[in-house]
């Protein structure tokens, strides 16, 4: 089916997804997702969405990006999603790692790490969260102490995606002298192969396993200080207006895999025979794609509504959260009832993709702020 637009750039995206979708995801989707532990980083078939342009897709042109807008962008993630998010996930992880850089970072720091990352040269990753740093990101232990012309920084970072096998890292942390709470800055942090920063990979992740997740430690690590991510202590307001950004990315995830979830249903109860006649013909059925439908349109309108009011550089902190929490909680809501309408053959993986589903759409309501932290931001902003 069409899907809704609000603008006449996202159709032909939607079909250059599917197009390469077809040729190179569906084909390698569920193998990838059922390597064996530890999942190994997937570098061949990530090189490949970069080739295709899809790391650098929100990027400046300047910087060797697309220079697409956000509506653009969320459709790239809305339609990666409905074929495999973990292949959105992919290309989200370099653009979550690379948005702070693009909107802070100084001019030599973009050119120097931008380009690169966009190309595959290197694999960057966001490193905000720590053991005790979750929703309370501001509780950062990780401390960077001045050494001359460089700065040591030591602590421990924990669900990183990419961070087992990532090169470059935006770490947050906060100065040895910030007493102050949420005064935290950011770097930039290259891996030298010194044996500084030590990395594991999360094991048995339940869903989005295409995508590796890691664990990371810092111990003296050396960072120049021109590495420095723009100014000090203004890292907590720098990893907030990535998230808002990114948020709308983690919508259009929702968006994407309530649709396929959508969809699949459809051609199934259209199909599937119970009683002499398709599960279709029964009402049970019936409204359940129809509470899947009105769902994903409800979804998709406050999805692209933020990424509207974010290209025309008007504020979208609220619009991001409204998104994000709806969408991925009423991706569930989908996946859910597609399960239900495929019931033996949506529990059991050999007999369709609805299982697989089910298990990458879960962390949505918890990666870049949970559904509670996207309530708190909120009521907050309607309180204030
Ligand atoms: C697969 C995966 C990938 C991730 N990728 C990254 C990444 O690339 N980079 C990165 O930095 N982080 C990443 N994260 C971390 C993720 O953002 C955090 O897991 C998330 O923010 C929640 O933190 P937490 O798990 O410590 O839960 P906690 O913060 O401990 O929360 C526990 C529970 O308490 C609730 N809660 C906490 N505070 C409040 C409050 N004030 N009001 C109401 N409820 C509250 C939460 O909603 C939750 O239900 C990833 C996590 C996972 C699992």
């Amino acid at each position: 089916m069409i899907r809704y637009n609000v603008d006449e750039r996202q159709q032909p995206i939607r079909d250059a997804v599917r197009e390469f979708a077809e040729k190179e995801i569906v084909p390698v989707a569920q193998e990838l997702d059922r390597r064996p532990e530890p999942q190994a980083f997937p570098h061949d078939y990530y090189k490949k969405l970069a080739d295709q342009g899809y790391i650098g897709f929100p990027m400046p042109k300047e910087y060797g990006g697309q220079g697409r807008s956000s509506i653009e962008y969320t459709t790239l993630c809305e339609e990666l999603s409905y074929w495999d998010a973990p292949s959105n996930l992919l290309s989200a992880v370099a653009v979550l790692a690379l948005e702070p850089i693009a909107m802070y970072a100084s001019e030599e720091q973009k050119k120097k790490y931008i380009p690169k990352a966009i190309s595959g040269e290197i694999l960057p990753a966001f490193a905000l969260t720590e053991p005790n740093a979750g929703s309370d990101a501001a509780n950062q232990s990780t401390v960077a102490k001045v050494d001359g012309d460089d700065y040591l920084i030591t602590g421990e970072k924990i669900f990183i995606m990419h961070g087992d096998v990532a090169d470059t890292f935006v770490v947050f942390g906060k100065m040895e002298d910030s007493e102050a709470r949420g005064k935290i800055s950011a770097w930039i942090v290259e891996d030298n192969g010194n044996g500084s920063i030590r990395k594991e990979t999360l094991k048995y992740k339940m869903g989005m396993k295409a995508a590796t997740t890691g664990r990371l430690w810092f111990d003296n690590v050396r960072v120049p200080k021109e590495n420095l991510l723009g100014e000090p202590n203004k890292g907590f307001r720098y990893a907030m207006g990535t998230l808002d950004s990114a948020r709308i990315g983690v919508a259009a995830q929702g968006v994407g895999i309530a649709q396929r979830a959508l969809d699949e249903s459809i051609e199934y109860a259209k199909n599937r025979q119970a009683f002499g006649a398709p599960i279709a013909k029964l009402q049970a059925i019936q409204w359940m794609i129809a509470d899947m439908q009105v769902r994903v349109e409800a979804a998709r309108g406050l999805t692209y509504r933020s990424a509207v009011k974010k290209d025309a550089g008007e504020k979208y902190s609220l619009d991001a959260s409204m998104a994000k929490l709806y969408a991925t909680e009423i991706a569930r809501f989908c996946v859910d009832r597609a399960m239900q309408i495929h019931a033996g053959y949506g529990y059991i993986g050999e007999f369709s993709v609805i299982e697989k589903l089910y298990r990458d759409q879960r962390i949505m309501e918890i990666y870049e702020g949970t559904s509670e932290v996207q309530r708190l931001v909120i009521a907050n902003t309607l309180l204030r």
